[in-house]
Protein backbone atom coordinates (compact mmCIF):
# COMPACT_ATOMS: atom_id res chain seq x y z
CA UNK A 1 0.00 0.00 0.00
CA UNK A 2 1.76 3.68 -0.72
CA UNK A 3 2.64 5.65 2.00
CA UNK A 4 0.57 8.92 2.32
CA UNK A 5 4.32 10.33 2.80
CA UNK A 6 5.79 9.66 -0.22
CA UNK A 7 3.85 11.88 -2.19
CA UNK A 8 4.32 15.23 -2.98
CA UNK A 9 1.76 18.02 -2.65
CA UNK A 10 0.98 17.91 -6.34
CA UNK A 11 0.39 14.28 -5.88
CA UNK A 12 -1.31 14.02 -3.54
CA UNK A 13 -4.09 16.57 -5.60
CA UNK A 14 -3.97 14.19 -8.35
CA UNK A 15 -4.95 11.12 -6.44
CA UNK A 16 -7.92 12.78 -4.49
CA UNK A 17 -9.26 14.21 -7.78
CA UNK A 18 -8.73 10.62 -8.90
CA UNK A 19 -10.80 9.65 -6.36
CA UNK A 20 -13.40 12.20 -6.96
CA UNK A 21 -12.29 14.15 -4.21
CA UNK A 22 -11.48 18.13 -4.24
CA UNK A 23 -8.11 18.96 -5.15
CA UNK A 24 -7.53 21.59 -1.97
CA UNK A 25 -8.14 18.64 0.90
CA UNK A 26 -4.54 17.84 -0.53
CA UNK A 27 -3.25 20.84 1.42
CA UNK A 28 -5.31 20.57 4.80
CA UNK A 29 -3.87 16.84 5.05
CA UNK A 30 -0.40 18.36 4.46
CA UNK A 31 -0.69 20.99 7.04
CA UNK A 32 -2.12 17.97 9.29
CA UNK A 33 0.69 16.13 8.80
CA UNK A 34 3.67 18.35 8.73
CA UNK A 35 2.66 21.45 10.70
CA UNK A 36 0.04 19.63 13.28
CA UNK A 37 1.87 16.30 13.84
CA UNK A 38 -1.23 14.24 12.76
CA UNK A 39 -0.21 10.41 13.80
CA UNK A 40 -3.56 8.80 11.72
CA UNK A 41 -6.19 10.23 9.40
CA UNK A 42 -8.86 10.07 11.94
CA UNK A 43 -7.41 13.31 13.81
CA UNK A 44 -7.84 15.26 10.93
CA UNK A 45 -10.95 16.76 11.89
CA UNK A 46 -11.93 19.27 9.28
CA UNK A 47 -11.89 16.15 6.66
CA UNK A 48 -15.57 14.03 6.62
CA UNK A 49 -15.90 10.59 7.91
CA UNK A 50 -16.17 9.57 4.52
CA UNK A 51 -12.42 11.10 3.27
CA UNK A 52 -10.69 10.21 6.58
CA UNK A 53 -12.05 6.40 5.91
CA UNK A 54 -11.25 6.36 2.38
CA UNK A 55 -7.51 7.69 3.71
CA UNK A 56 -7.15 5.49 6.22
CA UNK A 57 -8.46 2.07 3.53
CA UNK A 58 -6.07 3.25 0.81
CA UNK A 59 -2.57 4.68 2.05
CA UNK A 60 -0.45 3.83 4.56
CA UNK A 61 0.64 6.36 7.09
CA UNK A 62 3.70 4.93 8.77
CA UNK A 63 5.73 5.93 11.67
CA UNK A 64 8.67 5.45 13.09
CA UNK A 65 8.69 3.29 16.40
CA UNK A 66 11.00 4.81 19.22
CA UNK A 67 13.57 2.03 20.74
CA UNK A 68 15.58 4.63 22.76
CA UNK A 69 16.36 8.14 23.33
CA UNK A 70 19.20 9.52 25.05
CA UNK A 71 20.24 13.02 25.68
CA UNK A 72 23.45 14.81 26.08
CA UNK A 73 24.32 17.22 28.71
CA UNK A 74 24.90 19.74 26.06
CA UNK A 75 21.67 19.38 24.24
CA UNK A 76 21.57 17.07 21.62
CA UNK A 77 19.15 14.19 21.46
CA UNK A 78 19.52 11.07 19.68
CA UNK A 79 16.84 8.91 19.20
CA UNK A 80 17.19 4.90 18.15
CA UNK A 81 14.55 3.89 15.76
CA UNK A 82 13.10 0.53 15.09
CA UNK A 83 11.24 -0.16 11.66
CA UNK A 84 8.80 -2.32 10.13
CA UNK A 85 11.19 -5.23 9.27
CA UNK A 86 13.19 -4.70 12.52
CA UNK A 87 16.01 -2.88 11.22
CA UNK A 88 17.35 -0.17 13.67
CA UNK A 89 17.93 3.48 12.50
CA UNK A 90 19.02 6.43 14.41
CA UNK A 91 18.57 10.71 14.00
CA UNK A 92 20.14 13.33 16.17
CA UNK A 93 18.79 16.76 16.91
CA UNK A 94 21.32 19.21 17.65
CA UNK A 95 20.91 22.65 19.24
CA UNK A 96 22.88 25.36 18.36
CA UNK A 97 22.36 29.31 19.24
CA UNK A 98 19.15 29.57 17.09
CA UNK A 99 19.52 26.96 14.71
CA UNK A 100 17.78 23.26 15.20
CA UNK A 101 19.46 20.93 13.45
CA UNK A 102 18.30 17.43 12.22
CA UNK A 103 21.17 14.48 11.47
CA UNK A 104 18.98 12.10 9.42
CA UNK A 105 20.19 8.63 8.28
CA UNK A 106 19.71 7.63 4.66
CA UNK A 107 20.26 3.64 4.76
CA UNK A 108 19.93 0.98 7.18
CA UNK A 109 23.99 0.42 7.70
CA UNK A 110 25.94 1.12 4.91
CA UNK A 111 28.02 -0.58 2.18
CA UNK A 112 31.28 1.58 2.44
CA UNK A 113 33.23 0.27 5.33
CA UNK A 114 35.30 3.00 6.08
CA UNK A 115 38.13 2.25 8.53
CA UNK A 116 37.17 4.96 10.96
CA UNK A 117 33.16 4.98 11.03
CA UNK A 118 30.95 2.34 13.13
CA UNK A 119 27.86 2.74 10.52
CA UNK A 120 30.28 0.58 8.31
CA UNK A 121 30.99 -2.34 11.28
CA UNK A 122 27.35 -4.39 10.73
CA UNK A 123 26.89 -3.94 7.13
CA UNK A 124 24.45 -2.92 4.61
CA UNK A 125 21.03 -3.80 5.01
CA UNK A 126 19.00 -1.79 3.38
CA UNK A 127 17.99 1.68 1.51
CA UNK A 128 15.40 3.70 3.58
CA UNK A 129 12.56 4.65 1.74
CA UNK A 130 11.19 8.52 1.50
CA UNK A 131 8.86 7.82 3.28
CA UNK A 132 11.19 7.08 6.34
CA UNK A 133 13.41 9.54 5.90
CA UNK A 134 10.85 12.20 5.87
CA UNK A 135 9.63 10.80 9.41
CA UNK A 136 13.01 11.09 10.99
CA UNK A 137 12.87 14.79 9.97
CA UNK A 138 8.97 15.05 11.10
CA UNK A 139 9.61 13.17 14.38
CA UNK A 140 12.60 15.49 14.99
CA UNK A 141 10.35 18.87 14.07
CA UNK A 142 7.17 17.22 16.18
CA UNK A 143 9.46 16.48 19.12
CA UNK A 144 11.02 20.16 19.17
CA UNK A 145 7.57 21.58 18.84
CA UNK A 146 8.42 23.11 14.91
CA UNK A 147 11.74 24.11 15.68
CA UNK A 148 13.60 22.11 13.58
CA UNK A 149 15.55 24.72 11.04
CA UNK A 150 18.25 22.87 9.07
CA UNK A 151 18.83 19.09 8.41
CA UNK A 152 22.13 17.38 7.32
CA UNK A 153 22.44 13.49 5.90
CA UNK A 154 24.90 12.57 8.49
CA UNK A 155 23.49 10.02 10.14
CA UNK A 156 23.80 6.40 8.97
CA UNK A 157 24.53 5.18 5.39
CA UNK A 158 25.27 6.80 1.93
CA UNK A 159 23.02 9.00 0.59
CA UNK A 160 24.14 9.46 -2.27
CA UNK A 161 23.90 5.66 -2.95
CA UNK A 162 19.54 6.41 -2.13
CA UNK A 163 19.23 8.73 -4.78
CA UNK A 164 16.05 8.94 -5.52
CA UNK A 165 14.70 8.28 -2.43
CA UNK A 166 16.92 10.71 -0.69
CA UNK A 167 15.89 13.39 -3.30
CA UNK A 168 12.40 12.92 -3.29
CA UNK A 169 12.09 13.36 0.76
CA UNK A 170 14.14 16.38 0.14
CA UNK A 171 11.71 18.23 -2.22
CA UNK A 172 8.64 17.21 -0.03
CA UNK A 173 10.99 18.06 3.11
CA UNK A 174 11.53 21.90 1.04
CA UNK A 175 7.98 22.15 0.49
CA UNK A 176 6.31 25.14 1.85
CA UNK A 177 3.33 22.89 2.90
CA UNK A 178 4.71 20.45 4.57
CA UNK A 179 8.56 21.41 6.57
CA UNK A 180 9.37 24.37 4.87
CA UNK A 181 13.06 24.02 5.39
CA UNK A 182 14.85 25.41 2.31
CA UNK A 183 17.27 24.04 0.51
CA UNK A 184 20.19 25.93 1.55
CA UNK A 185 19.73 24.43 5.13
CA UNK A 186 19.51 21.03 3.62
CA UNK A 187 23.25 19.38 3.56
CA UNK A 188 23.80 16.55 1.92
CA UNK A 189 27.57 14.52 3.27
CA UNK A 190 28.75 12.11 0.97
CA UNK A 191 32.02 9.96 0.75
CA UNK A 192 32.50 10.62 -2.93
CA UNK A 193 29.87 8.72 -5.62
CA UNK A 194 31.10 10.82 -8.39
CA UNK A 195 28.48 10.41 -10.82
CA UNK A 196 26.07 10.98 -8.28
CA UNK A 197 27.30 14.75 -7.34
CA UNK A 198 27.22 15.28 -11.20
CA UNK A 199 23.43 13.83 -11.03
CA UNK A 200 22.81 16.44 -7.87
CA UNK A 201 24.58 19.60 -9.87
CA UNK A 202 21.71 19.40 -12.48
CA UNK A 203 18.79 19.01 -9.73
CA UNK A 204 18.16 23.15 -9.93
CA UNK A 205 18.27 23.04 -5.88
CA UNK A 206 20.31 24.57 -3.89
CA UNK A 207 21.27 21.85 -1.58
CA UNK A 208 24.39 22.06 0.21
CA UNK A 209 26.90 19.95 -0.54
CA UNK A 210 29.53 18.47 2.13
CA UNK A 211 32.34 15.65 1.03
CA UNK A 212 33.53 13.39 3.60
CA UNK A 213 37.88 13.59 2.11
CA UNK A 214 39.29 13.15 5.46
CA UNK A 215 43.09 12.50 3.35
CA UNK A 216 45.16 14.80 0.67
CA UNK A 217 46.66 11.81 -1.17
CA UNK A 218 45.01 8.55 -2.97
CA UNK A 219 47.82 6.39 -0.93
CA UNK A 220 46.31 7.55 2.76
CA UNK A 221 42.33 8.05 1.58
CA UNK A 222 42.44 4.29 -0.58
CA UNK A 223 43.61 3.02 3.30
CA UNK A 224 40.59 4.35 4.87
CA UNK A 225 37.82 5.37 2.51
CA UNK A 226 37.40 2.13 -0.18
CA UNK A 227 35.33 4.12 -2.29
CA UNK A 228 38.66 6.20 -2.96
CA UNK A 229 39.67 3.40 -5.46
CA UNK A 230 36.78 4.00 -7.76
CA UNK A 231 36.63 7.37 -7.16
CA UNK A 232 40.09 8.51 -6.75
CA UNK A 233 40.79 12.03 -4.89
CA UNK A 234 41.44 14.36 -7.89
CA UNK A 235 38.62 13.01 -10.13
CA UNK A 236 36.45 13.37 -7.01
CA UNK A 237 38.05 17.28 -6.77
CA UNK A 238 37.39 18.40 -10.52
CA UNK A 239 33.69 16.74 -9.57
CA UNK A 240 33.41 18.90 -7.00
CA UNK A 241 34.50 22.20 -8.63
CA UNK A 242 32.37 21.61 -11.56
CA UNK A 243 29.47 21.22 -8.89
CA UNK A 244 30.66 24.77 -6.89
CA UNK A 245 30.79 26.13 -10.96
CA UNK A 246 26.99 24.91 -11.79
CA UNK A 247 25.16 25.62 -8.71
CA UNK A 248 27.42 28.57 -7.23
CA UNK A 249 27.34 27.21 -3.86
CA UNK A 250 30.35 26.18 -1.63
CA UNK A 251 31.49 22.82 -1.22
CA UNK A 252 32.43 22.16 2.15
CA UNK A 253 35.13 19.08 3.01
CA UNK A 254 35.03 16.88 6.10
CA UNK A 255 38.24 16.34 7.58
CA UNK A 256 38.50 13.62 10.37
CA UNK A 257 41.57 14.21 11.81
CA UNK A 258 42.52 10.56 13.22
CA UNK A 259 45.76 9.84 15.52
CA UNK A 260 48.77 8.51 13.28
CA UNK A 261 47.42 8.67 10.64
CA UNK A 262 46.04 11.98 8.10
CA UNK A 263 46.99 14.48 11.26
CA UNK A 264 50.43 15.75 10.29
CA UNK A 265 51.70 18.79 8.85
CA UNK A 266 52.83 17.13 5.72
CA UNK A 267 48.96 16.48 5.63
CA UNK A 268 47.73 19.42 6.28
CA UNK A 269 50.40 20.79 3.67
CA UNK A 270 49.48 18.74 0.61
CA UNK A 271 45.50 19.39 1.82
CA UNK A 272 46.21 23.13 1.23
CA UNK A 273 47.45 22.59 -2.07
CA UNK A 274 44.76 20.08 -3.38
CA UNK A 275 42.27 22.64 -2.42
CA UNK A 276 43.96 26.04 -3.22
CA UNK A 277 41.87 28.88 -4.26
CA UNK A 278 38.60 26.33 -4.66
CA UNK A 279 35.42 28.01 -3.14
CA UNK A 280 35.34 25.92 -0.45
CA UNK A 281 35.51 25.22 3.20
CA UNK A 282 37.10 23.10 5.24
CA UNK A 283 35.86 21.18 8.22
CA UNK A 284 38.57 19.53 10.99
CA UNK A 285 36.54 17.03 13.20
CA UNK A 286 38.88 15.00 15.99
CA UNK A 287 37.84 11.51 14.99
CA UNK A 288 35.35 10.23 17.88
CA UNK A 289 37.08 7.52 19.03
CA UNK A 290 35.66 4.24 17.75
CA UNK A 291 37.27 1.23 20.45
CA UNK A 292 35.82 -0.94 17.65
CA UNK A 293 38.00 -0.15 15.59
CA UNK A 294 40.90 1.38 17.54
CA UNK A 295 40.51 4.92 15.99
CA UNK A 296 41.39 8.26 18.15
CA UNK A 297 42.08 11.31 18.03
CA UNK A 298 45.23 13.23 17.61
CA UNK A 299 46.93 15.57 20.86
CA UNK A 300 45.04 19.35 20.82
CA UNK A 301 48.85 20.29 19.66
CA UNK A 302 48.34 19.08 16.06
CA UNK A 303 44.43 19.39 15.75
CA UNK A 304 46.02 23.16 16.29
CA UNK A 305 48.93 23.52 13.95
CA UNK A 306 46.80 21.64 11.30
CA UNK A 307 44.10 23.95 11.46
CA UNK A 308 46.84 26.96 11.42
CA UNK A 309 48.57 25.62 8.46
CA UNK A 310 45.27 25.42 6.69
CA UNK A 311 44.57 28.84 6.68
CA UNK A 312 48.60 29.81 6.41
CA UNK A 313 47.29 28.41 2.90
CA UNK A 314 44.85 30.50 2.58
CA UNK A 315 42.36 27.47 3.23
CA UNK A 316 39.11 28.71 5.36
CA UNK A 317 39.24 25.80 8.24
CA UNK A 318 36.77 25.52 10.70
CA UNK A 319 37.29 22.83 14.06
CA UNK A 320 34.11 21.64 14.59
CA UNK A 321 33.28 20.95 18.32
CA UNK A 322 32.04 17.26 19.14
CA UNK A 323 28.59 16.85 20.20
CA UNK A 324 26.97 14.43 22.23
CA UNK A 325 30.02 12.26 23.09
CA UNK A 326 28.39 11.46 26.23
CA UNK A 327 25.45 9.56 24.71
CA UNK A 328 27.33 7.92 21.66
CA UNK A 329 25.63 10.11 19.49
CA UNK A 330 28.49 10.51 16.75
CA UNK A 331 28.29 8.29 13.73
CA UNK A 332 26.79 5.12 14.04
CA UNK A 333 27.87 3.99 17.59
CA UNK A 334 24.61 4.16 19.24
CA UNK A 335 22.96 1.80 16.48
CA UNK A 336 26.52 -0.77 17.25
CA UNK A 337 25.67 -0.65 20.60
CA UNK A 338 22.27 -1.73 19.86
CA UNK A 339 23.14 -4.62 17.27
CA UNK A 340 25.32 -6.11 19.53
CA UNK A 341 23.33 -6.60 22.42
N1 LIG B 1 28.24 8.47 4.00
C1 LIG B 1 28.20 9.89 4.12
C2 LIG B 1 27.33 10.39 5.25
C3 LIG B 1 27.42 9.71 6.61
S1 LIG B 1 28.82 9.96 7.60
C4 LIG B 1 29.61 10.44 4.24
O1 LIG B 1 30.54 9.65 4.21
O2 LIG B 1 29.79 11.65 4.28
C5 LIG B 1 28.75 11.57 8.23
C6 LIG B 1 30.11 12.09 8.66
O3 LIG B 1 30.59 11.44 9.84
C7 LIG B 1 31.16 11.84 7.59
O4 LIG B 1 31.95 12.97 7.34
C8 LIG B 1 31.96 10.71 8.23
O5 LIG B 1 33.21 10.63 7.66
C9 LIG B 1 31.95 11.13 9.70
N2 LIG B 1 32.44 10.11 10.63
C10 LIG B 1 32.36 8.77 10.53
N3 LIG B 1 33.03 8.16 11.54
C11 LIG B 1 33.55 9.15 12.30
C12 LIG B 1 34.36 9.16 13.50
N4 LIG B 1 34.77 8.06 14.10
N5 LIG B 1 34.70 10.39 14.00
C13 LIG B 1 34.30 11.52 13.41
N6 LIG B 1 33.55 11.56 12.29
C14 LIG B 1 33.19 10.40 11.74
Amino acid sequence: MLNIKELSLKELEELLVSWGEKRFHAAQIFSWIYQRGAQDFSQMSNLSLALRKKLEERLQFSSLNLAANLKSSDGTEKFLFSLADNNFIEAVSIPMQKRLTGCVSSQAGCKFACSFCASGVAGFRRNLSAAEIIDQALFLNNHSHGKLTHLVFMGTGEPLDNYENVLKAIRIINSPQSLNIGARRITISTSGIIPAIRQLEKEGLQIELSVSLHAADNRTRDSIMPINKKYPLQELIAACKNYIQATNRQVTFEYILIKGLNSDLQNALNLGKILKRMNCKVNLIPANPVEELKIFPPEKKEIVAFKTSLLKSGINATLRKSRGEDIHAACGQLRLKYEKS
